[in-house]
């Protein structure tokens, strides 16, 4: 077996939540919305299509043709603002597997990726993608195998709804949880279920308990979870490393690192999302502990 068919690693192309941010004050975690992508054995599996996913897109411009599986966890902006710019899907010979939720209006992901490129909002309609693209409706909680992946979902708690996503491979677990708020009085069954003893657990943690809270300007009920709630789901569920993730727009590099430092010093295994980070799901077969950390470029 290649070194490539044996390899489970989680890349970070978009780990901004709400709108894209780039400028001075966040070069080093990044401004692009989500984009998170798993290469697991071999194949390539795509959560969310935030502005994150252009970027992903051009790299794989050089290893075309390309297969790949697109999760999304809903279609607000910041998840899907990056579908119309992502070059592969309109190049012939692709094929793209794309998962999504029946939202509460009825809507199926294929209509609401359709309906961002209508005009007056766009002047390219989806079915110029010249792609293989095959529409899959999830059903959370479920469990979708891709040969010998196991995909399992479960509903987060977010406004208009959206979908948790746990890659299993080989003993190995990454776990997708962003746009979700957590409840105030226990754990949420749905998140703890889907973290549980996962080697990487990725959660929305937009705020600081502090601003979640704040008298002045309260963040309850839009759909966010803090990072101190992303440590006691890790504790909870035996996450052996958490990575904070959907980091608020208005937090630049230096308020991050302070968040970095400050969850680290309560859960020694948590990491800030930033661009270009690469993480390793250890492989259970060679018995191997450590992750590793590294960047790539694009
Ligand atoms: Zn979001
Ligand atoms: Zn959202």
């Amino acid at each position: 077996m290649s070194r490539i068919e044996n390899q489970f690693t989680v890349h970070f192309w978009g780990v901004r939540g709400s709108i894209p941010c780039p400028g001075p004050n966040t070069v080093r975690y990044g401004g692009n919305t989500p984009c998170v992508e798993m290469r697991v054995g071999g194949k390539r599996l795509i959560f969310d299509g935030g502005t994150g996913l252009h970027v992903l897109g051009q790299s794989l411009l050089r290893q075309m043709p390309t297969e790949a599986h697109m999760f999304f966890t809903h279609s607000h902006w910041d998840h899907v603002q990056g579908f119309p710019f992502f070059t592969p899907g309109f190049v012939k010979g692709n094929t793209f597997h794309i998962y999504g939720a029946i939202a509460p209006d009825g809507s199926t992901v294929e209509q609401r990726l359709n309906d961002q490129m209508l005009h007056p909002n766009f002047p390219v309609p989806l079915q110029i993608m010249q792609a293989n693209l095959h529409f899959h409706d999830v059903k959370a909680p479920s469990t979708i195998n891709i040969e010998d992946i196991k995909v399992e979902t479960a509903p987060l708690n977010h406004p208009g709804e959206a979908v948790g996503y746990r890659v299993n491979w080989q003993g190995g677990a990454a776990v997708y949880i962003t746009d979700t708020e957590h409840f105030p009085d226990k754990l949420d069954k749905n998140v703890l279920r889907l973290a549980r003893d996962a080697d990487i657990l990725i959660y929305d943690s937009t705020y600081t308990d502090d601003e979640y809270s704040s008298p002045k300007s309260p963040k309850i009920g839009w759909g966010h979870s803090t990072w101190q709630e992303a440590i006691k789901v890790a504790q909870a569920a035996n996450v052996k490393k958490l990575v904070i993730f959907h980091h608020d727009p208005a937090h630049d590099d230096d308020f991050l690192d302070h968040v970095g430092e400050l969850a680290a010093s309560k859960f020694p295994n948590a990491v800030m999302a930033r661009e270009g980070m690469v993480l390793e799901v250890p492989s259970k077969i060679s018995l191997s502990e450590s992750f590793s950390v590294s960047n790539f470029s694009a």
